[in-house]
């Protein structure tokens, strides 16, 4: 089999609420998937997304001929196309896709995966007044979710604490609770100003222990190893959680060595591909920590996130994007024939297709394809 084309697409719709998430200055008014196709002279197409957009169809120069299974000279290539252009990972993706299509099997069985489903937690996005994010917690596990992730971005993070004290309450203590506080990284850091310093970081870590919150993810910059080390070294029960826009394993064995985290999140399509993102979590696994992926770019981001978690040991939770009414699973996966959900045992499954098992609708596809694939905004 060989490479005969690498194609990008752009399907756009407008949402019908504005979304408000915390880790960029600009609310959301239209979901966005930047789709690469990958294509080869036996008629399988490898489709990949996620990451940030920037000229995967690049990668073509170097594929094109190439036979899709020799993946590690391929994760090569990509990984200097990414020193120089930026990260071309949903192409890995793509040919992941393809292998898993060639062989009638779905990729994380590839993987040597035996799970079929994975517990989801719910990956809210906004910042919301107290009431509102209480009646929504309540939605929340009513739904069947057993775990849900709130976001801590106030600029006096005592409303944030107000706020987690009043979900627990709500909720009870059966459910686990994850903060995510958004500061590894920023969009328009000018705009941002209210970015915690260590002494904040750990005054508030020390409220969510108080309240069994299971974990605190990207308190401090991401690059900030001695920074989160030490904020590690003063909890006895909250877990540290981060590392979900790294680059590389570079990055990832100097937190395993300077012991900044408890939890690793890298995600396939910005750290180095599935093949990456595979060896990072046997990496974490031999080191006594735990993996769970970031999955918040779209829904094939996702679906590509979860067929590494379900090849890897102990994942105890997979992000499942969620807070409606302004960020539903019909806006993550608008180009889906179904999007994906839990069941109500708060599972989501995988695919069972061969490769990613995505089954895209066509008619969507018509309906919101864009002619200009540059358009990042
Ligand atoms: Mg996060």
């Amino acid at each position: 089999m060989k490479i005969t084309q690498v194609k990008v697409r752009l399907f756009e719709m407008p949402m019908p609420k504005t979304f408000h998430p915390t880790w960029q200055p600009l609310p959301t008014t239209s979901a966005r998937i930047h789709i690469v196709e990958v294509h080869t002279d036996e008629g399988i197409v490898g489709v990949g997304s996620g990451g940030v957009p920037v000229r995967w169809e690049v990668a073509g120069l170097f594929l094109m001929g190439q036979d899709p299974f020799d993946m590690d000279r391929h994760v090569a290539q990509l990984r200097s196309m990414a020193f120089f252009i930026g990260r071309p990972w949903p192409v890995e993706v793509a040919l992941w896709d393809i292998i898993g299509q060639a062989t009638g099997q779905p990729v994380y069985r590839l993987l040597g995966g035996g799970a079929d489903k994975l517990k989801a937690y719910a990956s809210t996005g906004e910042l919301r007044g107290l009431e509102a994010r209480v009646e929504s917690a309540q939605q929340i596990v009513a739904e069947g979710f057993k775990a849900l992730k709130l976001r801590f971005h106030s600029a006096d993070v005592r409303e944030d604490i107000r706020t987690l004290e009043a979900v627990r309450k709500a909720v009870g203590d059966d459910i686990d609770i994850m903060v995510d506080a958004n500061w590894g990284w920023r969009i328009a850091p000018d705009l941002q100003p209210n970015r915690w310093d260590l002494k904040t970081a750990i005054a508030a870590a020390k409220e969510m222990e108080r309240y069994g919150v299971y974990w605190l993810e990207e308190p401090l910059d991401a690059y900030d190893y001695d920074g989160l080390a030490e904020l590690r070294s003063h909890l006895t029960t909250l877990r540290l959680a981060g590392a979900e826009l790294n680059r590389g394993p570079e990055e990832i064995r100097t937190y395993l060595d300077k012991g900044c985290l408890d939890v690793y999140q890298p995600d396939c399509t910005f750290i180095g591909g599935i093949s990456t993102a595979r060896k990072i979590a046997a990496q974490v696994e031999a080191a006594g920590k735990v993996f769970s992926p970031h999955t918040w770019t779209n829904g094939v981001g996702m679906v590509a996130n979860m067929h590494v978690a379900a090849a890897s040991s102990g994942v105890p939770y997979i992000e499942f994007p969620y807070d409606p009414p302004n960020w539903t699973p019909e806006t993550r996966d608008f180009i889906f024939a179904e999007p994906l959900r839990i069941d109500s045992e708060g599972y989501v499954h995988l695919p069972q297709k061969p490769g990613l098992g995505l089954e895209l609708d066509e008619e969507k596809l018509k309906r919101y394809e864009q002619a200009d694939t540059k358009r990042l905004i």
